[in-house]
């Protein structure tokens, strides 16, 4: 057996040596002076038994005795406490810690010693046993046994620690509760066995919707929560929500019995509408009978604020399908001049939805569409429209104009995107040097395959590719070099705030580098003579801004800008 023996006193350890080398067993012994000696030789080697003398100079037996039984379960072993001490607290403090037996120093005779060790090992390998059972049972307890998931109990103290911790950032949480639209009729018409095996079905298809670090559980019944975390914005809890509906929308198949299943969900968000575990969870249980009584199989803030943002953000979506059919989406365009002569050498091209007989931003709808996927069709269409009004244009201008279009990076992972833009610039006649695709770096930043195939493509094509936005995110500088990029726009941001020297001094930075690797560049946002200027100063090829012009629809441009 291995012993370790950590005791400081030089004779008490040659004592106890050699008293049990006087009995029947083989021993081997690693002698410490100190409990950091100690911790430190137990981190080397594997023990059977540690016999740790109580009193030592620096720190006693009881602080090694504390840190190996606050260590993991795997990490512990048995201990066996020495002392010349008498008192019977000093004792049961060392059992209370995790002690396995307690010997006077004074007492210990061969036989005795090994007994304890025998023993002390038999001891704490049941206590082990018991400390794994004990785990089992405790998962047991916090777990559906039906469905996996965290139960009510877990579930609970979850939703309050998660609420006492206070985020550290700002950072908001949504509590959404939801229940099954009519589940209690399927239980009642197919039976308990099938009612369990949608519930199985129905947790498997939200796990898919989920990354994993949520809170997911089952309150009881056909009643279930979710706590979403570290959340900034509402919007990703709508996508969340949006997702979990959307799963069950498919019907279940039940050993050939198939079914439809819908949820209501309701949401209640900390620290917006309350600070406590309790109303968040009342306030979310309004929701969910809220969208219960709308009519089942939706989403519903506790909030009337949220619900109306909600909604916005619904009807928003709801109504990009089919926008580009009903021609609601029309071009308009700013004139890009050329620094040195001030004279227009193209057009960017810039969308804008009329709905609702408002005129929208793409602000307000290209990000949901991007969500949604519509942005395909609605990318498609921006091509479209925008090379044959180049086309037009270039049949009619004395010099030949350039168009840019704005790319978002889920038309990148477009398979087909390529080809489509191909068969347009042969379709209208225009040659691809003219036109330029503008992409984010976020765009870039995904790194996919496939994104970087079509760049490529489009590059090889023979259209110009550029940056848009630059000095306005990451800006990294191994973007330049990694992607065929022709032309870097420098962000509007940078522009408004040129009269600033700190970031006069970036813009000239930047320009200068961005001349070195030999890119063109363009700069937007140009509202006034003194940022046209410095980009004059600057040698910047391309200017953009409300300074020359705002963007316009085509009548306008050709009134104003086609000779
Ligand atoms: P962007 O590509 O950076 O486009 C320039 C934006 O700045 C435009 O806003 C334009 O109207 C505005 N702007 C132009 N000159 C000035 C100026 O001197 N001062 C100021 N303050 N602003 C100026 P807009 O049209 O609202 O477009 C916003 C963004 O929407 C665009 O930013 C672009 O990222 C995106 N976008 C526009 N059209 C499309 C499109 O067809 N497809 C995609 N995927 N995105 C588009
Ligand atoms: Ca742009
Ligand atoms: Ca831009």
């Amino acid at each position: 057996m291995n012993i370790l023996i950590v005791d400081d006193d030089i004779v008490d350890r040659e004592s106890i040596i050699r008293t049990l080398n006087k009995s029947t067993c083989e021993w081997d012994f690693v002698e410490t002076e100190s409990v950091d000696e100690g911790l430190a030789a137990f981190a080397k080697q594997k023990f059977d038994v540690i016999l740790l003398d109580y009193r030592m100079p620096k720190r006693d037996g009881i602080e090694l005795l504390l840190e190996l039984r606050n260590a993991s379960l795997e990490k512990s072993i048995a201990i066996i406490m020495l002392s010349n001490s008498e008192e019977t607290e000093l004792a049961l403090e060392c059992i209370k810690n995790g002690a396995q037996d307690f010997l006077l120093k004074s007492e210990v005779t061969s036989s005795r010693l090994q007994r304890a060790i025998l023993q002390s090992k038999a001891r704490f390998e049941l206590e082990e046993k018991l400390q794994s059972s004990y785990q089992q049972a405790k998962k047991l307890a916090e777990l559906d046994s039906l469905t996996g998931l965290a139960n009510r109990y877990s579930f609970e103290e979850a939703l309050q620690s998660s609420v006492t911790k206070k985020p550290r950032d700002d950072s908001k949480l949504a509590l959404t509760l939801f229940d099954l639209d009519n589940f209690k009729f399927i239980n009642d018409t197919h039976g308990h066995d099938i009612g369990d095996q949608i519930l199985i079905q129905v947790t498997q298809r939200i796990c898919n919707c989920l990354r994993g670090n949520e809170v997911f559980a089952r309150l009881g019944g056909d009643e279930f929560a979710i706590i979403l975390s570290n959340l900034h914005t509402i919007d990703n809890v709508t996508r969340v929500t949006q997702r979990i509906l959307h799963c069950l929308d498919e019907p279940f198949n039940i050993s050939g019995i198939v079914i439809k299943m819908s949820a209501s969900i309701g949401i209640a968000i900390y620290p917006d509408n309350t600070n406590t575990a309790n109303e968040l969870l009342k306030y979310a249980d309004i929701a969910m009978y809220r969208a219960k009584k709308l009519g089942k199989n939706q989403i519903c803030y506790f909030e009337d604020k949220m619900q109306e943002q909600f909604l916005q953000r619904y009807q928003v979506e709801a109504n990009l399908i089919g926008a580009v059919e009903r021609n609601e989406f029309i071009l308009h365009y700013q004139p890009v001049f050329e620094t040195t002569t001030s004279k227009v050498i193209g057009f960017e091209a810039l969308i804008r939805w009329n709905f609702q007989n408002k005129m929208h931003f793409p602000d307000s709808f290209i990000p949901i569409a991007e969500c949604s996927r519509a942005i395909i069709d609605i990318g498609r269409w921006v091509i479209t429209q925008a090379i044959y009004q180049i086309s037009l244009w270039n049949l009619r201008n004395s010099k030949l104009l350039s168009i840019s279009i704005n790319l978002s990076s889920i038309q990148l992972a477009d398979k087909t995107l390529v080809l489509f833009i191909k068969s347009m610039l042969e379709k209208y006649h225009v040659p691809a040097v003219l036109v330029e695709f503008e992409l984010t770096e976020t765009a870039l930043l995904e790194n996919s395959s496939q994104a970087i195939t079509a760049i490529e493509s489009l590059s090889d094509l023979g259209c110009r590719i550029a940056l848009d936005d630059f000095g306005s995110g990451f800006s990294s500088v191994s973007h330049l070099q990694n992607f065929p990029i022709d032309t870097v726009k420098i962000d509007k941001s940078l522009m408004l705030a040129s009269d600033q020297p700190k970031t006069r001094a970036l813009v000239q930075g930047l320009s200068a580098m961005l001349h070195s690797i030999g890119l063109d560049i363009v700069a937007e946002g140009i509202e006034d003579e003194q940022s046209f200027l410095l980009c004059q100063a600057l040698n910047i090829q391309r200017t953009q801004g409300y300074f020359f012009a705002k963007p316009l629809d085509a009548i306008d441009i050709e009134r104003q800008f086609i000779v």
